[in-house]
């Protein structure tokens, strides 16, 4: 008999595959070890059962992948869940285009989640807030202290393989806790996790969340870069509020930097574009061009 399944970990040459709430323990077949072909959390693979009673299982095929991250080396992700809180400390905005420019390079959609709400007005929130929402990115506030947003960012995840992101004291640790119990992570106890990354190679693992919805257990995308494959040209695809208004532009060209008759520098100008956004557009900007000029 084959099954279908999901591989949830690997650990001294055995892969632990969930199918249908059972945990399986796989081997591989030898062609896999003969290819070196790495499996990854987050893989879909088809096995035989070999013992039901004990639940072993041999590998056959590992299903095509959707995506596949470095750090943490996990395949198929659904969503990245980029938190930063809304105040306490404040949210480092460049860090965060930054690191949605790395989310959507890879391919993967991004959520992004404002933690301790509870620390802000209505108006502030919104502040911090709509420039995003403006760009068509999803957005939510939420606070893992008084679980204002809580069941909305469950239902934003159901089913889906997540990645968090976000620097350490958002709050990662204290939200997870909130959407589920049984996690009793310590504070900053996911953080931890990626420093220590840093020097071991650590073993990442899913952890199931609810029916059909997992959580890589260790954070990604804290690089400080911007991917290597971006050239200057292609930064605007990551503020899509630009793009109605570049219309205008003379040339189609336009990076939205020193030309004349802009039509992204006029809306900034007239308020329909956020200042904010353009700035950290224009030191990304300068930043490729740094990096072009190298070479
Ligand atoms: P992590 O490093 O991203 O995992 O963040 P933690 O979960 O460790 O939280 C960092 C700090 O922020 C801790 O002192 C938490 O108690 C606090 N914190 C987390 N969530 C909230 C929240 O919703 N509201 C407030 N006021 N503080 C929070
Ligand atoms: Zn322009």
């Amino acid at each position: 008999m084959t099954l279908k399944g999901l591989l949830i970990k690997g650990y001294n040459g055995f892969y632990y595959v969930e199918t249908e709430g059972r945990i399986w323990s796989c081997s591989l077949r030898g062609r896999f070890r003969v290819k070196k072909q790495r499996f990854l959390p987050g893989d879909r693979v088809k096995f035989t059962v070999i013992d039901p009673d004990k639940g072993c299982g041999v590998i056959e095929e590992l299903f095509p992948r959707q995506n596949e991250l470095i750090r943490p080396p996990v395949a198929n992700v659904d969503k990245v869940v980029i938190t930063f809180a809304l105040h306490n400390p404040k949210p480092d905005l460049l860090l965060l285009d930054r690191i949605l420019i790395q989310v959507l390079q890879a391919g993967i959609e991004p959520l992004i989640c404002f933690n301790k709400a509870d620390l802000v007005t209505e108006g502030e929130c919104d502040a911090i807030l709509s420039p995003y929402v403006f760009a068509g990115y999803d957005v939510i506030a939420v606070s893992a202290y008084s679980r204002q947003g809580i069941d909305k960012l469950k239902l934003a995840i159901h089913g889906n393989l997540i990645v968090m992101a976000g620097p350490s004291g958002a709050g990662k640790s204290s939200i997870l806790n909130a959407i589920d119990e049984r996690f009793h992570l310590a504070t900053g106890e996911l953080s931890k996790k990626v420093e220590r990354g840093k020097h071991t190679t650590r073993r990442v693992e899913l952890l199931p969340l609810e029916k059909g919805t997992y959580l890589a257990d260790t954070p990604g995308f804290s690089s400080l870069f911007l991917p290597d494959k971006i050239e200057r040209s292609d930064l605007q695809k990551f503020y899509p509020e630009f793009a109605v208004f570049a219309q205008d532009c003379p040339y189609t060209s336009c990076l939205h930097d020193r030309e004349r008759d802009c039509g992204v520098k006029n809306a900034v100008t007239q308020g329909s574009i956020d200042a904010g956004r353009y700035e950290r557009y224009c030191l990304f900007l300068e930043e490729l061009k740094e990096r072009e000029g190298k070479y």
